[in-house]
């Protein structure tokens, strides 16, 4: 029999495009969120509106399911957790130890846990030309302040569980997830999504506005190469956390510029020093990854670009932003 598996964050852009992986492998889902996917309909087999701050609602969310795919959360780009640090502890500690508590008691096979690269340390990130981070740069930790170190006190908690109660926790730490389907506007929405609309909006000639001085420098990963390694991770028996992302490089102005020529605009940059850009340089090392999944992401950011682009394109012709 296919086994039932619970979604969380199902609403939202990965957990969104996880039901969609998930269903094409015939698997039975339940989707749970405190919204409905914004853009289209979702592909799970049941999705229920619940508050997972709530213990009860968390109780409810694991009922006869095998697997967790634990996704749900308060988050957003950098200027979003930068302004909203008490906000998303609060709401991320609830949801994550409530998760972790209701699979155990439910007897979930599977439970897995999505952190972030905001855990590495601010001491590694501070030049643009960074060392690419590895799993054992996590320590000794100065996490982003607020939904990185939410984010580390989760993953420790998942350890604990897997030792004290032998619950089979997985943990990825995602490096820049972007794709079709996200966040483009609103406040919430990442880098490569922002620009996307901002260019998209753009005149055949124009200038946009750039947070920092663009010489910043991230690795971005395709959301269909988050959901094959996500579904890679959780068939695996490797519980440690695991770096996913691409560890190709690029400062914000490549990145602007990429965008522009996929738009076939002139685009100008204008910098503006005062908005949050995050740490200097941020990269992440693949070995741990290629080793543990055997497999890489695949995907080119050019071409995942050129997806985005057009994808944000129809969102904002169709919504009549489009001059
Ligand atoms: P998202 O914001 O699109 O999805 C998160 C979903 O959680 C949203 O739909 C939101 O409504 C839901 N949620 C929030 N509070 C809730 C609550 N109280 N009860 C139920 N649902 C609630 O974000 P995403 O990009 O899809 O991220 C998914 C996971 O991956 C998150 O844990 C995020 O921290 C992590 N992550 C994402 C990235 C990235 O680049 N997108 C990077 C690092 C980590």
């Amino acid at each position: 029999m296919n086994k039932r598996i619970l979604v969380t964050g199902a609403g939202g852009f990965i957990g969104h495009n996880l039901v969609k992986y998930l269903k094409k492998r015939n698997y039975w889902v339940r989707g749970v969120d405190i919204k409905y996917p914004e853009y289209e309909e979702t592909a799970a087999d049941e999705f229920e509106i619940l508050d997972l701050r709530r213990w009860a609602s968390c109780l409810r969310a694991v009922r006869k399911v095998d697997q967790v795919y634990n996704l749900a959360a308060n988050m957003g780009g950098i200027g979003f957790i930068e302004t909203h640090k008490a906000e998303i502890v609060h709401d991320n500690i609830l949801i994550n130890m409530h998760m972790l508590e209701a699979a155990r008691l439910q007897g979930v096979e599977r439970f897995f846990y999505t952190s972030s690269a905001c855990i590495y340390p601010g001491y590694k990130q501070k030049s643009p030309d960074i060392t690419p981070l590895k799993e054992e740069d996590a320590y000794p930790a100065d996490a982003e302040d607020g939904y990185g170190w939410e984010k580390m006190y989760t993953e420790r908690a998942c350890r604990h569980y897997h030792e004290d109660y032998k619950l089979n926790t997985f943990v990825v730490r995602f490096h820049n997830i972007f794709g079709p389907l996200g966040t483009y506007d609103g406040g919430r929405e990442k880098s490569p999504a922002a620009i996307c609309r901002k260019i998209a909006l753009a005149k055949k000639e124009d200038v946009i506005e750039v947070w920092g001085d663009g010489l910043q420098t991230r690795s971005y990963c395709y959301i269909d190469d988050c959901v094959e390694g996500i579904y890679r991770l959780m068939q695996s028996d490797f519980h440690e956390p695991l770096n996913l992302g691409q560890d190709r490089m690029i400062t914000i102005n490549e990145l602007v510029d990429m965008v522009a020529h996929i738009a076939g605009k002139k685009i100008s940059k204008r910098y503006d020093l005062t908005k949050p850009q995050g740490v200097r340089g941020r990269n992440s090392d693949n070995t741990k990854l290629r080793k543990i999944l055997k497999w890489e992401p695949q995907i080119s950011l050019e071409k995942g670009l050129e997806k985005t682009y057009q994808w944000i394109y129809d969102q904002l012709v169709k919504s009549g932003r489009m001059k």
